[in-house]
């Protein structure tokens, strides 16, 4: 069930708002003071703010700021005075909207619905990460097929990147050149395994500080190589 936080010091319009809110239900939580309130947002894990701008302690203002710096739950301002919804917007505080008292329930109901569907919807969004294998300080993007060396980006053939994802996704496992061949390169296309050692070589280039002692592709004499852990 959804979370909400009511931070809001008028007792009559969060017992309203709260009301309206289990109907349609969610899980609603009410905090009077501006601490505490904040207190709560940051530590506890709720899916949405309904924020009053004026309370006793910290203002609607400043919670708003500390809740953007931490999270990306939405937040909705509310506040008594038009004026004050102007002042909110100017600010750029980062609240995802704003409603003057006095509301009707329902509409703050349907604001709020509308916020968390687009907020799943951009959550569910980022949560389709791509693929990535790291290991010490190289990081391989399968799914945008990039490669960074601490941090800085290389660029790989397409060969390339397919023979290092290969090794790194199966570390410390000794391939011949012959494996890696039939692995990566066509069974049908015309080549030899020399192709592997060319290759091995030009990754070992962007990877390695020293490519005569690889930290990373290690040599098996009279085997072939291994990706070490
Ligand atoms: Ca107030």
């Amino acid at each position: 069930m959804s979370r909400i936080l009511i931070i809001e010091d008028e007792e009559s319009i969060a017992d309203l708002e709260k009301d309206y809110l289990e109907l349609s239900g969610f899980d609603v939580e009410i905090e009077n003071r501006g601490d505490v309130g904040l207190k709560r947002a940051l530590s506890e894990e709720f899916d949405l703010f309904i924020l009053d701008l004026m309370l006793p302690e910290i203002d609607g203002f400043e919670i708003c700021k500390e809740i953007r710096n931490h999270k990306n739950t939405p937040v909705i301002m509310v506040s008594a005075k038009k004026d004050d919804i102007d002042k909110i917007r100017g600010l750029g505080l980062g609240a995802d909207d704003y409603m003057t008292k006095p509301f009707s329930p329902s509409e703050l109901v349907a604001r709020v619905k509308a916020h968390m569907a687009r907020y799943d919807r951009l959550v569910g969004f980022s949560a389709a990460k791509n693929d990535v294998i790291e290991i010490r300080g190289i990081k391989i993007d399968k799914t945008a097929r990039r490669v960074w060396v601490n941090g800085e980006e290389k660029n790989f053939t397409t060969k390339e990147f397919d023979l290092l994802t290969f090794l790194a996704e199966n570390p410390n496992h000794v391939f011949t050149k012959e494996e890696l061949f039939r692995e990566i390169w066509d069974m049908e296309s015309i080549g030899d395994i020399a192709t592997v050692t060319v290759h091995i070589k030009k990754i070992r280039e962007k990877i390695e500080v020293n490519t005569a002692k690889p930290q990373y592709i290690e040599t098996i004499w009279g085997v072939g190589y291994r990706f070490k852990i």
